[in-house]
């Protein structure tokens, strides 16, 4: 999967619509201090499903939603679509669409929802897409700043993870564990025919 452009409105410090192209080759972000370059790659990671408000810096996950200056006022919704061409080679989950644009917004009060290619999606079908492409808002390729010495002393469960991902299979874990709950729940199904064939007889 390759990123190719990342749109914002309203993400923190983006209130105006902001679109950022990724060319092929290396695309270098530069600006003084608190200009909001780590803000693009939480967006990236955001709209890729993160769910830790921590992790976005902030104490609640609408803390991502443009907080007003002192000569703006706040705004009450945050958007960031990613534009993506997806490979054939190890996207499992692709329906046939070669482009994939995925947007994430919060509203105050509302929560968020996710869009797929103009289709309201889960956030877990959007997990999904991400990890079969061997990516995601946990993907060791988004490195932030800090992150460098925590992956080099990762412990042996870490870094298998890390592997998983780059291997594109932690899409498989997902798929795994809900597998298993259906087999459960068919498992109790089959018990309480079961007994209601029992009392039948
Ligand atoms: P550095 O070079 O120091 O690492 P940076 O360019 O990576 O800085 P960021 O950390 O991305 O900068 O941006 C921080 C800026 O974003 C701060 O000015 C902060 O006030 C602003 N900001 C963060 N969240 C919000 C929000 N919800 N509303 C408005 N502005 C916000």
């Amino acid at each position: 999967m390759r990123i190719k452009k990342l749109k914002l409105v309203g993400f923190k410090s983006f209130v105006e619509p902001a679109e950022l192209r990724i060319e092929n080759g290396l695309t270098g972000i530069v600006g003084p201090n608190g200009c909001g370059k780590s803000n693009l790659l939480e967006a990236i990671r955001w709209v890729m499903g993160e769910s830790s408000a921590k992790s976005m810096r902030g104490a609640g996950m609408e803390d991502v939603i443009f907080a007003g200056t002192a000569s703006r006022p706040p705004r009450d919704f945050a958007e960031v679509t990613i534009l993506a061409e997806r490979s054939d080679d190890g996207d499992a989950a692709t329906d046939g669409d070669q482009e994939l644009e995925v947007t994430r917004r919060i509203e105050r009060g509302a929560g968020s929802a996710y869009r797929s290619n103009g289709r309201d999606v889960r956030a877990k079908d959007v997990a999904l897409i991400f990890a079969d492409a061997a990516t995601g808002a946990h993907s060791p390729a988004l490195v932030s700043q800090g992150r460098i010495g925590a992956i080099i002393s990762a412990k042996p469960q870490e870094r298998r993870q890390m592997l998983e991902e780059a291997a594109g299979i932690s899409g498989l874990h997902v798929r795994r564990k809900d597998a298993e709950q259906k087999l459960r729940a068919a498992e109790s199904n089959l018990a309480r025919l079961a007994t209601i064939l029992a009392d039948m007889d």
